[in-house]
């Protein structure tokens, strides 16, 4: 029996507490300490238990509690003032982010993503690429950047973890109520939900938008979860990473094209998007495809308008972990799709391949996303270095450091990982600024003047409320397995809050080696049971459901924690969440992070770490490759960055290395205790890091680099080219087309440097001249370059440098002559050639057409 309406009953709240409801319904709570303190303030227990859910929390109250509540004149104080900051949070319009021509109340960017990572109560992440986004929406707010997010609302976001008594890991899927969490569903004036369609071979499916505010950015979340669509499209939006190939194809239609469509059902016009990983780039698509209906502009046009506004960012150095799609999944879905937008399918499938020409190439979304993208980045410099070499087939006529992958190092929202007391210790020393000015170096250089005696209490404070916290889910997780009594009261002994606690939480992959310290189970035994000077380690992470390395990895660990060597000086802390993470980012003394190079992107929870004065310690990979310092003094480097050609020998040097690294340095260093208990050169270190790493890895730098190198350009390209009903747009395509038809007969001939006798001094200039056809091209739209550089043993170049020739006059046969010079700035091998480039004052990024010509 079904009902045949349906209502949400909510609270009547009193008139003076409706200012809760705001505070309630926008995620600014998540990096507010102040407005977690009022609602504790309600109920402590009820709110811990809530998962940090207000609007649930809200929900629950009695109409009683509510009215007792609303004549509590104290309450009433403390929640004016949290809202009036928030109000004015809200209020604030400047921005040091300059977009000329904004239209107002219009976003300008938007970012699409498969997960977001805002809060414990959204549970519609997985890890990294969703706590970024999260992190990225929280910055953007603070610094007022128009940009709206689009994502996927998961009814059952992603598993939770538990495990069987036999350490396996298994996975629960708890149903969430959208109703009960701080989203609203976006209805019109009339209070109508906004709705649109979106077609699946045929099949019409309905999509509806839920909305959350993170700050000053809203965070729009679409759900197919409507009585109205047929039931397996109903479960489009139930997992995060669930299902098969095909469910996934048909999610990330979702994402890519019902993002756009999402977008216009709410009347927003971001000039730019930025897909953030491959999962969205339909958008792209989707963009092309509009422009052509709705604009009327021809296909290379559309193409050249979205490729100029579009930016891409790619987080996967794993080739398995990009996402390709059989070519005859493909056309089940996309082959109509491409027929409108006038593509053959096979012109259309090219799009996604590594190699246009290759029929069997199954469709990978990094290279739509690549091609359809003038701003790609990868999200460290090494990562950006292991991209280019991953992608270079995509831009097969250019040398491995010219393909147009670039790099911006990720950051963290520091008020959100920042522990509220070390928060409070900031706040004294280092101002207030540091929430709003997190990048600013003079904000951190005050890190020196924490005295060493708070700061240790603080960060000592923040070790035992992580060990408690352990204690008690390790608790709730037995007396949910139903374990006996004895048992459950036994995890009050686990873990000693004066030890030194290590910490290790991350995705159970086995690049990234959670095993690495067991290989020698003899020295680790040494290591934990040293009575003078016990170390103990906390362990966390999730393995994907059908990943059954990762699992058997899992159990190895726990088999070991539950063993009675290791009791309670070694855990494994199930569920690992973003509520777990904030715990043991701010309460561990060491973080431990030991990926195979150079397979972490960048890896993210070092720097939430770092942020709360814990150190790291990590082999050179992701971030840390950026971070670290040869002389130790901000934290400790396992090996030296080394690629080895055998695994397990690798595996093996390397967790000898950290033995050792713990051992002779970490451990002594720790508890070598002066006046007063405390570790001067531990704490001296915990304040250099500070100051040297904060004001980098955080978020708002990250975001200020996006907004300066990728979305200010795109934004201004868009401007530009769609200008005047798109002039320029349909120029640049003419001119494309041009450029491809003509660009095979262009040459270079008769390339003459002044000889000295193959010697040369350092600083001394070689003039350098060649001649060149351009088959019919207009000479200022091509540019003649020197590319010149020291050479390696093979005579290949290890660096180069571009310098454009000017032209000098014609030859006889009417070829172009060009001159320039040449300076080889330091003494060795060196040589040069010259190259040619198409050249247009719209084109962004001349390599975007993929012509070269090479001497
Ligand atoms: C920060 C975070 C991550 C990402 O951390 P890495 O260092 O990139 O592995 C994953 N999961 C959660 C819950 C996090 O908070």
């Amino acid at each position: 029996m079904k009902p045949i309406q349906t209502y949400s009953v909510v609270p009547k709240l009193p008139r003076n507490l409706k200012p809760l409801w705001d505070l309630a319904f926008n995620f600014w709570f998540s990096w507010n300490d102040k407005v977690e303190a009022l609602f504790s303030r309600i109920d402590a227990r009820r709110w811990r238990e809530s998962d940090g859910n207000p609007v649930a929390f809200i929900n629950a109250m009695s109409q009683q509690e509510l009215t007792d509540l609303s004549n509590d004149q104290l309450f009433l104080d403390r929640l004016g003032e949290t809202h009036a900051d928030l109000m004015s949070y809200l209020g604030k319009t400047a921005s040091a982010i300059d977009f000329k021509a904004r239209e107002a109340g219009q976003p300008v960017v938007a970012y699409f993503s498969f997960e977001f990572g805002i809060a414990p109560s959204l549970p519609i992440y997985s890890g990294g690429l969703g706590i970024l986004a999260g992190d990225h929406l929280k910055s953007a707010s603070d610094l007022n950047l128009p940009l709206v997010g689009i994502g996927l609302c998961y009814q059952q976001g992603y598993f939770r973890q538990y495990l069987t008594p036999d350490a396996w890991q298994n996975e629960r899927y708890p149903v969430y109520d959208f109703e009960q969490m701080p989203l609203t569903l976006v209805a019109d004036e009339q209070g109508h939900p906004v709705q649109f369609a979106l077609d699946y071979q045929g099949q019409g499916v309905t999509v509806q938008l839920w909305k959350a505010a993170v700050g000053r950015v809203a965070l729009y979340l679409m759900d197919t979860n409507i009585a109205e669509n047929p039931p397996e499209y109903r479960q489009l939006t139930t997992r995060l990473y669930g299902g098969d190939l095909e469910m996934r194809l048909k999610q990330e239609i979702l994402l890519g094209i019902g993002g756009v469509k999402a977008l216009a059902a709410l009347g927003l016009t971001p000039s730019v998007i930025h897909m953030n990983e491959g999962h969205s780039a339909f958008a792209g698509l989707e963009r092309i495809r509009v422009f052509m209906k709705h604009k009327g502009l021809p296909l290379e046009a559309a193409m050249e308008l979205t490729a100029s506004s579009c930016v891409f960012t790619t987080h996967t150095p794993v080739p398995a972990g990009n996402d390709r799609f059989p070519p005859d999944l493909m056309q089940r879905f996309f082959e109509p799709y491409a027929r409108d937008m006038g593509l053959a399918f096979k012109v259309f499938l090219a799009l996604g391949r590594e190699d246009p020409r290759d029929d069997a190439e199954p469709f990978c979304m990094t290279v739509l996303a690549l091609r359809l993208s003038r701003f790609n980045n990868g999200v460290s410099k090494l990562h950006g270095e292991v991209s280019r070499k991953m992608w270079e087939r995509v831009w097969p006529q250019f040398p491995l450091e010219d393909v147009p992958i670039g790099a911006v190092t990720n950051g963290v929202h520091q008020p959100t990982w920042v522990a509220d007391e070390m928060a409070l210790l900031y706040d004294r020393f280092l101002g207030g600024n540091w929430r709003e000015d997190p990048d600013c170096e003079r904000v951190w250089r005050n890190a020196e003047t924490i005295p060493d005696a708070e700061l240790w209490r603080t960060h000592e404070r923040l070790r035992e409320r992580l060990v408690g916290f352990v204690r008690q889910r390790l608790r709730d997780e037995l007396i949910a397995r139903g374990a006996r009594h004895k048992d459950i009261e036994a995890a009050d002994d686990v873990l000693d809050p004066q030890a030194l606690t290590i910490g290790f939480a991350r995705r159970f992959a086995t690049y990234k080696r959670a095993n690495l310290l067991l290989r020698d189970k003899d020295r680790l035994l040494r290591l934990i049971n040293d009575a003078g000077r016990p170390v103990q380690f906390i362990f966390a992470g999730k393995a994907h459901p059908r990943d059954n390395e990762g699992k058997r990895l899992i159990q190895e660990l726990v088999q070991l924690c539950r063993s009675p060597e290791c009791r309670n000086k070694m855990v494994f802390l199930p569920d690992y969440d973003m509520e777990s993470a904030a715990y043991m980012v701010q309460g561990c003394d060491v973080w431990l992070n030991t990926p195979r190079v150079p397979l972490e992107a960048c890896g993210t929870s070092g720097m939430k770490a770092m942020a709360n004065g814990v150190l790291h310690v990590s082999t050179l990979d992701g971030w840390w490759a950026e971070a670290y310092r040869r002389d130790n003094s901000l934290g400790w480097a396992i090996g030296q960055g080394e690629i080895y050609d055998d695994p397990e020998h690798q595996d093996f040097v390397e967790s000898q290395t950290l033995h050792t690294l713990l051992e002779t340095d970490i451990v002594p260093e720790f508890y070598e205790r002066g006046h007063g208990g405390l570790p001067r050169n531990w704490i001296r270190r915990m304040k250099r890091a500070l100051f040297a790493l904060g004001p980098v890895f955080n978020a708002h730098r990250m975001v200020e680099d996006y907004a300066r190198m990728a979305y200010i350009p795109a934004s201004e390209n868009f401007r530009t080219l769609s200008a005047e009903g798109f002039a320029k747009a349909r120029e640049l395509a003419e001119w494309r087309m041009e450029m491809m038809t003509r660009w095979g007969g262009t040459a270079v001939r008769a390339v003459q440097a002044r000889e000295a006798a193959g010697r040369l001094f350092v600083g001394e200039a070689v003039d350098v001249v060649c001649e060149v056809d351009l088959n019919g091209i207009a000479p200022e739209h091509v540019s003649v370059e020197i590319y010149a550089g020291p050479l390696d043993q093979d005579g290949s170049f290890t660096a180069r440098k571009a310098k454009v020739m000017e032209p000098a006059g014609n030859t006889s046969d009417g070829w172009l002559r060009y001159a320039g010079m040449l300076k080889p700035g330091e003494p060795g091998r060196f040589g040069f050639t010259i190259r040619m480039l198409p050249r247009h004052p719209n084109l962004l990024d001349p390599r975007s057409l993929g012509l070269i010509r090479w001497a």
